[in-house]
């Protein structure tokens, strides 16, 4: 458990997301984008050659490098396991659900949180902004 301090009070992650596993973030047809760093740290998680990881990985169109999807899910979902790359990720999905536009708009903690499960939604959106906000302050954009 990740612990972040702010004056007296304490914010751990688990106070306001716990992932369920559901999947549905992995889902659809079409991924996030991999930028030149997503890309270099997919290759070494895999240990493969980068010609390789991009063959049997990846969709590319033109400048864009996405994940591939297979039976409607990224390629590397896997429903018993969840995320079978998780450390070389894009940082697009380690940002996901805890993204920063929640606090810019209501709207965005209403959509998010119809989306993931795992979001603490019960504790309405004041709170859930002032713990998020905590957060973000003390491990910048990506804290799942
Ligand atoms: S939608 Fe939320 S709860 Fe479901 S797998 Fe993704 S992060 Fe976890
Ligand atoms: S890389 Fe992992 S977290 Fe991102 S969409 Fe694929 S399975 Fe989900």
């Amino acid at each position: 458990m990740r612990v972040m301090q702010s004056g007296h009070e304490e914010v751990t992650v688990e106070d306001i997301f716990s992932c369920t596993r559901c999947g549905y973030c992995c889902h659809g047809e079409t991924t996030v984008s991999l930028d030149d760093r997503d890309q270099e740290r997919m290759v070494r998680k895999l240990g493969l050659d980068r010609e390789e990881v991009a063959h049997r990985f990846w969709r590319i169109s033109g400048s864009i490098v996405q994940m591939k999807v297979v039976d409607g899910h990224c390629i590397f979902y896997d429903p018993d396991q969840g995320c079978t790359v998780h450390e070389g990720r894009p940082w697009r999905c380690g940002q996901w659900p805890l993204h920063p536009s929640i606090l810019a708009d209501e709207s965005n903690f209403s959509a998010i949180s119809e989306s993931c499960p795992g979001i603490r939604k019960e504790l309405g959106y004041e709170e859930f902004c002032r713990r998020l906000r905590i957060l973000l302050e003390r491990e910048g954009n990506l804290i799942c």
